[in-house]
């Protein structure tokens, strides 16, 4: 079991998070709850942005906002200097209501509704990436309506295979987002933005998939973009200033993990897109990265008390929390694995391997699978790690549960910066008949 940021444990045996003991913060919000280890986000933010440059060449730091995004989080990725991806309607209008500047967000989407992207060019967002084809007419015909004209990135997909999960792969030639560097089309298209008068044509955007820790993937990917980039110069006489080359950058969740060292390896991959640029002739462009899950994942703590115990008659331990899929659906959805603890007795020797399970009422409703802890009581705490990404942003209110709150730990102070969610919450849409 791995500790990040500012954990410790203190002289009771608990564990602490931004110098708060989460079993004063268990008492305090209740349970279950979203932590978030605020300097442990700071720090990676400054990470990327501090590593991701390399002599004169012009970069950009994009957090992808849909691992983790509330009103906090914008005003927190704000006060850092990064910029902002959204996917979603929601998600921009999170970040309009929190002020966000505005020309430093992205705008993405496979299918972008018209609402969502009148809602971004009214709002005058930096960029639009286009997915496909029609979106680009639905664009143009927008704007035009609307008169105005926006600056665009053309998302396309270079058929990079990164090792990853099957659903979170999105660059094998049949995923569902972006326009292949393969097929002759894409000229044409990019061809018929160079030539709007509503937008202006500024590059390309690719992301390879999630999860990946091999070095090798993002080398290959900025290999394959460049080389295109330089056929676009050949073919379309068009240069393409930026190119935005997504996320994915790997993180530890349980042993086995090994993540790149992203200090050493930023500036590598910056040097080595350089290098190549200079092989091929080309003038660098921009170069962007939009993480998501590599800036919130080790940030986030979800505490949940124990319910009880329940030994099968198959022989599996299970223990119950007071959670489930409806606040972490990772395990359920990609057999995700995380590391956990007893929070109130983390220097005690473990007994058993444990299952942890929720209160949803499906079988596939667990946390973590087959894990090493003492033996658990009722309202002990439980802590599982490295929940920051992809768990708040993709809870549900299955079986009627209140999504938990989110809370924010900092220099021994706790600050609640999203409520947790009442019955009432519940039922405020719903409509007698
Ligand atoms: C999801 C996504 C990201 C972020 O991925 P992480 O694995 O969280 O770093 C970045 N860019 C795009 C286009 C995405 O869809």
């Amino acid at each position: 079991m791995k500790l990040f940021g500012t954990m410790e444990i203190n002289n009771k045996g608990h564990l602490k998070i931004g110098g708060c003991d989460v079993v004063d913060l268990t008492n305090k919000y209740g349970t279950p709850a979203y932590v978030v280890d605020e300097d442990l986000v700071r720090e990676r933010c400054k990470l990327f942005k501090s590593n991701f440059s390399y002599k004169k060449m012009d970069t950009e730091v994009i957090y992808a906002s849909k691992a983790f995004l509330n009103i906090a989080m914008c005003q927190l990725v704000k006060e850092e200097g990064l910029s902002l991806d959204v996917v979603s309607g929601g998600e921009l209008y999170t970040a309009i209501k929190a002020d966000f500047p505005v020309e430093k967000i992205y705008m993405h989407g496979n299918n972008k509704t018209i609402e969502e992207l009148t809602m971004a060019i009214e709002a005058g967002v930096g960029r639009i990436i286009v997915d496909n084809r029609q979106e680009l007419e639905l664009i143009e015909s927008l704007c035009e309506s609307l008169n105005s004209k926006v600056d665009v990135l053309l998302r396309v997909n270079p058929g990079i295979e990164a090792h990853t999960h099957e659903y979170i792969k999105t660059t094998k030639n049949d995923s569902k987002f972006g326009e292949s560097i393969f097929s002759e089309e894409i000229y044409k298209i990019i061809n018929r933005i160079n030539n709007s008068s509503h937008m202006e044509f500024k590059g390309l955007h690719s992301h390879i998939g999630s999860q990946i820790f091999q070095e090798k993937s993002f080398y290959e990917q900025s290999e394959v973009m460049l080389k295109f980039v330089k056929k676009i110069k050949e073919k379309c006489d068009v240069r393409v200033k930026e190119l935005n080359l997504g996320g994915g950058f790997g993180i530890y969740y349980s042993e086995g993990d090994t993540p790149m060292k992203l200090n050493e390896f930023l500036k590598n991959m910056l040097e080595n897109i350089e290098d190549k640029a200079k092989e091929l002739s080309i003038t660098v462009p921009k170069i962007m990265i939009e993480p998501g899950r590599s800036i919130v994942a080790n940030g986030g703590t979800t505490l949940y008390r124990v319910g009880g115990t329940k030994k099968t008659y198959g022989g599996k331990h299970y223990i119950f929390v007071d959670g489930g899929m409806n606040d972490n659906p990772r395990t359920a959805l990609y057999g995700a694995q995380y590391e956990a603890a007893i929070a109130n007795r983390m220097t005690e020797s473990h007994e058993d391997i444990y299952t942890i399970s929720g209160k949803c009422c499906e079988s596939g409703d667990m946390i973590v699978k087959d894990i090493n802890l003492p033996h658990p009581n009722v309202n002990d705490v439980v802590a599982v790690f490295s929940t920051g990404a992809y768990n708040y942003s993709m809870s549900s209110n299955y079986n009627r549960l209140p999504r938990p709150p989110v809370i924010f730990v900092k220099d021994k102070e706790s600050r609640c910066v999203v409520k947790r969610e009442t019955y009432e919450d519940l039922i405020k849409n719903d409509l007698a008949i």
